[in-house]
């Protein structure tokens, strides 16, 4: 199970200044996709991703896309890609004194540092900060996205970011799957650990959708580290009939939840490029 949470740097040119992977890159890696046998999960519902899915169609290999309701629903950049977005468009210095006005800067770095939060990513730690607020923590950032986001806001528009509902329509009747992937894609176990309604309805409503579309087996995780899972969100997503939880760690080990066989394991794209 190979994982494609990255985005493809082709001909959509909203996807030109994010981090991601070449579509020159993504072409070569697909010989040895095809030779595995293995399947690829698109993340996110991401536009770009059409293009890389038509080069894995031609080539004859598996794929499913997994994506959260709200990306279709609601006529928004959801949070997760905002602050990708920001990172991307706007000087490092808004946001690290974006930050330093809403907490204790040092604070964050040091939690970070010492958690491990993206160590193997070579961004900065004001960029690390920033996703660890956005992606883990409980604490609320919404309004410094928003507010960052407000700057570039016009450059961007949904429509051009995610895939239409015609287009999902469209690959779904070609016999790609289409997976669910949270409604509002936040971190389950935080959602869960907060409100735990709110959780059950965010699952809920992302099988919903995806059912539309097929009858809907596995559950592909927000973000699917140790710290977006426990057991409580296990339980909540086995319990309304889905088999399979796709996770974000090539090995389960690292959750301490090895019994759970609904855990599927899934591998990055860019180990294969390394
Ligand atoms: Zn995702």
């Amino acid at each position: 199970m190979i994982y494609m949470g990255h985005y493809l740097l082709g001909t959509y040119e909203v996807f030109a200044n994010l981090h991601g992977i070449n579509v020159d890159d993504f072409a070569m890696v697909l010989p040895e996709i095809k030779a595995r046998n293995a399947s690829i999960i698109f993340d996110d519902g991401l536009k770009c991703h059409l293009e890389a899915a038509e080069l894995c169609l031609e080539k004859g290999i598996d794929i499913s896309f997994a994506i959260p309701e709200q990306a279709v629903s609601v006529p928004d950049i959801l949070l997760v890609h905002k602050a990708h977005l920001c990172v991307a468009h706007l000087e490092e210095y808004k946001i690290k004194s974006e930050l330093s006005n809403f907490c204790e800067y040092r604070v964050i770095i040091d939690k970070v540092e010492k958690l491990g939060f993206y160590k193997h990513q070579d961004s900065s730690m004001t960029v690390k900060a920033f996703k660890y607020l956005v992606n883990y923590s409980n604490i609320d950032v919404s309004n410094i996205v928003e507010s960052l986001f407000s700057e570039i806001k016009s450059s961007f528009l949904p429509i051009n970011f995610y895939m239409t509902k015609l287009e999902i329509q469209d690959i779904a009747k070609r016999g790609i799957k289409i997976l669910p992937h949270g409604k509002s894609h936040q971190n389950l176990r935080q959602l869960a650990l907060d409100n735990k309604f709110v959780a059950v309805d965010d699952i809920l409503e992302s099988i919903k959708f995806a059912n539309r579309y097929n009858s809907v087996e596995s559950f592909v995780l927000p973000f699917g580290t140790p710290d977006s899972v426990n057991m409580a969100v296990i339980e909540m997503i086995l319990s309304n009939g889905v088999k399979n939880i796709i996770t974000a760690l090539p090995s389960t080990n690292l959750f301490s939840l090895e019994s759970v066989s609904s855990l599927v394991p899934r591998t990055d794209l860019k180990v294969l490029l390394q």
